[in-house]
């Protein structure tokens, strides 16, 4: 029987320049709950370094999981391998290159602990990304909500904390094109959230290109 309370899922593509910095920052925080953790690295078929520079970590030290996609399959099968392969009481999915501040999930983790079931991040400002990706991001979450009948909250990615019952009952659904911070909303739940100020990129190109953005946005209009 283990006795891990926080899986902390991280999704990697080509973030050679990132990886061993966020694996910093996240321990660095997480050692501070005094409580066990795991942190679930998904590299989601890398053509840089990103697999080398992974492995080497996991060698290193026993709370690092790592999985290998075969190809790049996109962010949202990243997340979801990490979740179905987490073992935490709570789940807490952060992006790799720090633009999702590792300190939050500390206060994320006070909410769960107040008998929250989702603590998601709601981005309060964003800082160092273009215009045209404040923008299109800013009118897609809101024509979103606008499309749908479930409450999704404008401004804000997939950087949450979930309760172990959520993690299960989204493992159980069957969907295959998935917009995860929806089925999150969809699920129910006791839900609330922390805002906290993106920052810039820790290093590298944003890995979302445009045909990626739409992709998403595409499966999460057709999904709600
Ligand atoms: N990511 C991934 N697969 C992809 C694209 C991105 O696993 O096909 C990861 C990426 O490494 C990062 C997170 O998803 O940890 C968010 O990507 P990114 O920061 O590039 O997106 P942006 O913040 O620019 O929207
Ligand atoms: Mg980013």
């Amino acid at each position: 029987m283990h006795n891990i309370v926080y899986s902390v899922v991280v999704p990697l593509y080509n973030e050679e320049l990132v990886v061993k910095e966020s694996y910093k920052r996240l321990k660095d925080v997480m050692d501070t709950t005094c409580e066990n953790y795991e942190i679930i690295f998904i590299n989601d078929g890398s053509i840089d370094k990103t697999r080398n520079i992974t492995e080497e970590l996991c060698n290193k030290d026993e709370k690092i999981k790592l999985i290998n996609f075969s190809r790049n399959f996109g962010h949202q099968c990243a997340i979801t391998a990490g979740m179905e392969n987490s073992v935490g009481k709570a789940v807490i999915v952060i992006d790799a290159d720090l633009q999702d501040p590792p300190e939050v999930m500390l206060e994320m983790i006070k909410k769960w602990k107040q008998g929250y079931d989702v603590v998601y991040g709601k981005r309060a400002k964003r800082e160092g990304e273009s215009f045209f990706k404040k923008f299109t991001a800013k009118s897609f979450y809101r024509l979103l909500k606008n499309m749908t009948s479930i409450d999704i909250p404008v401004d804000t990615g997939d950087f949450r904390l979930i309760d172990r019952k959520v993690c299960n009952t989204l493992n159980s659904l069957p969907e295959r094109n998935r917009y995860v911070r929806g089925l999150v909303s969809w699920v129910g739940y006791k839900q609330t959230f922390v805002e906290f100020v993106r920052h810039e990129r820790f290093a590298g190109d944003s890995k979302y290109p445009l045909k990626k953005m739409m992709k998403l946005a595409f499966d999460g209009i057709t999904s709600f």
